[in-house]
């Protein structure tokens, strides 16, 4: 593991917020493949295991430090000691549904980090580009593919968070001139999810009843919809957009709207199961207010970007379950 200590090399220098997650670990590699030095936070780097930067076996290609993102001298530190040319924050209490039950905290650190990363970044009077990590969530339920404009709804503490952090991104590139800017990301799916999320959940679980190590599972509301798509493609984006000439905020999504059903019924045709015999829907599951439908319009990040989604729900489910089943088989 790589701890601590300030940048010598000439290669272009990033620092991630929240790199033991999905996305940062994908997110490192991507800019490691791409020559950048990159530098890492936990908020407890003796602690976390970074089981995913492990996994993608780059754990000591990655410069690893502490930092507590509600705690501003903490991130300035971090800051003033790496001098990034690129900051991702993609640190934040990540679950929709945790964060009904932990409104607070959700809101607390999910606005106050990403204004004390601005707060930081200005007070240091750095020209560091800066991406946050927005989200689908702050549409609410849309009822077209949305694009840029249309105006945020969220229906979960969550997206309320995500929202807010999204105008102080934009107040402070109009204010202040920084080059800050905001991904509005759809869902994006990998193995490297935790079981808490429900794609994980029907993965492990249709595995399970293929294997005859469980016979039921049990879900929320199975006709909602989303906008599935590939999490290594997704912080691809999330890097051109910084390479832009302009700041600007992105929609990034496959454009795409599926029912959890049908990601259901892909899982279990997987091994040849018919779902309707192994799924239940328990109301106890359901959300206090949950999203109906969730799509989005990723025209601008093709048009200025040069990016597209490949993977479609059908390939993001059939990656899970190969990933799933190697993993199964490696013991
Ligand atoms: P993860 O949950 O995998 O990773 C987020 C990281 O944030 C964790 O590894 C953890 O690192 C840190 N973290 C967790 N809770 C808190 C907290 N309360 N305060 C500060 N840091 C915390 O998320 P993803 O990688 O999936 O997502 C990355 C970002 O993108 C997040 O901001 C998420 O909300 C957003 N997003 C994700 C989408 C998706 O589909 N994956 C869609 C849209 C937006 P540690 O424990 O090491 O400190």
């Amino acid at each position: 593991m790589n701890i601590g200590g300030t940048t010598k090399s000439h290669a272009k220098t990033a620092l991630i917020f929240g790199v033991s997650g999905q996305d940062g670990a994908y997110l490192a590699r991507h800019l490691l493949g791409k020559g950048c030095t990159v530098h890492g936070t936990s908020r407890d780097r003796e602690m976390s295991s970074f089981a995913n930067l492990r996994r993608l076996g780059i754990v000591d290609r990655v410069i690893l430090h502490s930092a507590g993102l509600t705690d501003f001298r903490s991130v300035l530190e971090v800051i003033n000691r790496v001098r990034p040319a690129e900051i991702y924050n993609l640190a934040s209490q990540a679950s929709v549904g945790l964060s009904f039950d932990q409104p607070v905290e959700t809101l607390n650190s999910t606005i106050n980090s990403t204004i004390n990363i601005l707060e930081a970044i200005r007070f240091l009077g750095l020209d560091t580009r800066f991406y946050n990590a927005s989200s689908s969530e702050c549409f609410g339920n849309t009822s077209a593919p949305a694009d840029e404009a249309v105006p945020f709804h969220p229906r979960s503490p969550y997206g309320v968070g995500k929202a807010a952090a999204f105008w102080a991104v934009a107040n402070y590139r109009e204010a202040y001139g920084l080059f800050a800017c905001s991904g509005i990301l759809f869902n994006h799916e990998s193995p490297l999810r935790p079981v808490r999320y429900v794609t994980q959940k029907i993965i492990r679980g249709a595995a399970d009843i293929a294997e005859r190590k469980a016979e039921v599972l049990e879900l929320g509301d199975l006709s909602i919809a989303r906008d599935w798509g590939w999490a290594p493609e997704y912080v691809d984006a999330m890097a051109r957009m910084l390479a832009h000439d302009e700041p600007e905020d992105f929609v990034i999504a496959t454009g795409e709207a599926h029912r959890l059903d049908a990601f259901v019924a892909q899982a279990f045709a997987y091994f040849g199961l018919d779902w309707r015999q192994h799924v239940r829907s328990n109301t106890a599951l359901l959300r206090p207010s949950d999203i109906l439908l969730s799509v989005g319009n990723p025209e601008k990040a093709k048009r200025l970007l040069g990016w597209s989604a490949e993977r479609r729900m059908a390939e993001v489910v059939g990656g899970l379950l190969d990933a799933e089943m190697a993993l199964r088989v490696a013991g």
